[in-house]
């Protein structure tokens, strides 16, 4: 196993959002730096990290300096190019390793990934044609959910179809790219788990998250999630096994829906993210440590901390678009935070900043 960073190292990071933002924050107490790689030069994460490399991410001579400007290589988003991970993984570690990105990268994959370690997910079916997706609605039953297999992300490439007379639409209005197709889950609610790993194969899993959605894009998360003691050692077991099948090394994000048979609740797993998630920024002021110092601390090679909530409940609400003008409000609200993310105009669905609420008391 690699020795743990010493302070002064640089931790290099592939993507300039408010992820590699809040990453190069929770970095600094740990005497780490921060090298950011992006493409935009207006990326929000360039105001508060050590360096930075402009870069597009095909570009290997940019590639090769930056890898060698840092001592590990993460990432902030799930669709780096395996090239690009490829050129990185020669110079330095990436971590967590590029394999789990041809999982995540994919719906297809990442739920025959999922339901191959006996997880349970909605049931689903691969869509390459008008033919399968008939057989595919046969098989899940209807109203249904058509997603594209890559590249959708808060809503976008996804076609609910209620019933089969609205397939052929559905399977249009995605452009006919590969799909697959969902059984349409009527979930009590929906939850995630974030787990963190570390090289020598600790797992420290959070608190099981609620998770409210608005215009599918998460508008607050709220801890504690309104889940029974069993449910939540079950989600926290399914999180572990997951991070544990991809000796993964990091923090990820695990999105459920908690669905109710007969009087027993259980979780199905939604989605993975191998990367900090946005269900997540609670635990910046809600929690003994962050999700952003875990994934620091696993990359770096250093121990997890034990996480545990501060306070009786938190609640963390994203401000969105326009939102972000009023989050000056916040400021006078008693044991709230804000965060700003410092990104250029707002457009409608762009998230811009949050603030987490924490009511105090035991
Ligand atoms: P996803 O992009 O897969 O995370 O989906 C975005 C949101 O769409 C989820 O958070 C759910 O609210 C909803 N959704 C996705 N898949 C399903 C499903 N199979 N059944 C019901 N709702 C779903």
């Amino acid at each position: 196993m690699r020795s743990p960073l010493k302070p002064g190292a640089t931790i290099g990071i592939l993507g300039g959002g408010q992820l590699a933002r809040m990453l190069a924050l929770a970095a600094a107490p740990l005497g780490l730096r921060c090298h950011v790689y992006t493409p935009e030069k207006d990326s929000c994460a360039l105001d508060v990290v050590h360096e930075a490399t402009i870069g597009a991410y095909d570009d290997e001579a940019a590639l090769a300096r930056f890898a060698d400007a840092v001592d590990v290589v993460t990432y902030e988003f799930e669709n780096v190019p395996a090239r690009t991970a490829a050129i990185l993984s020669q110079h330095r570690p990436v971590l967590p390793d590029p394999k789990v990105l041809e999982t995540t990268q994919d719906r297809l994959v990442e739920k025959n990934f999922i339901a191959q370690l006996k997880i349970a997910t909605a049931p689903y079916a691969p869509v390459h044609s008008a033919t399968q997706l008939a057989d595919g609605l046969a098989k899940v039953g209807v109203p249904a959910v058509l997603k594209t297999r890559t590249l959708g992300y808060d809503g976008k490439g996804q076609a609910k179809i209620a019933t089969t007379a609205e397939a052929a639409a559905a399977w249009r209005a995605l452009k006919q790219v590969p799909c697959i197709v969902e059984g349409f889950v009527n979930f009590q609610r929906e939850v995630s788990v974030i787990a963190a790993r570390s090289a020598d194969g600790t797992v420290e899993c959070f608190e099981v998250t609620e998770n409210e959605h608005r215009d599918h894009i998460l508008h607050i998360s709220r801890v504690p999630a309104k889940v029974t003691p069993a449910l939540d050692a079950e989600a926290r077991r399914v999180a572990t096994r997951i991070v544990n099948a991809c000796d993964y090394v990091g923090v990820m994000g695990v999105e459920m829906f908690v669905v109710k048979r007969g009087r027993e609740h259980h979780v199905l797993v939604n989605e993975i993210a191998p990367r900090v998630h946005n269900s997540g920024h609670w635990t910046i002021d809600g929690a003994t440590v962050s999700q952003f110092e875990q994934h620091i601390r696993a990359v770096a090679g250093l121990p997890l901390a034990k996480p545990k909530r501060l306070g009786t409940k938190v609640e963390m609400r994203n401000l969105i678009g326009d939102e972000i003008l009023g989050a000056t409000d916040y400021l006078t609200q008693p044991n709230t935070a804000v965060h700003i993310y410092g990104k250029g105009k707002p457009s409608p669905r762009r998230k811009m900043g949050h603030v987490t609420r924490v009511w105090p008391g035991k």
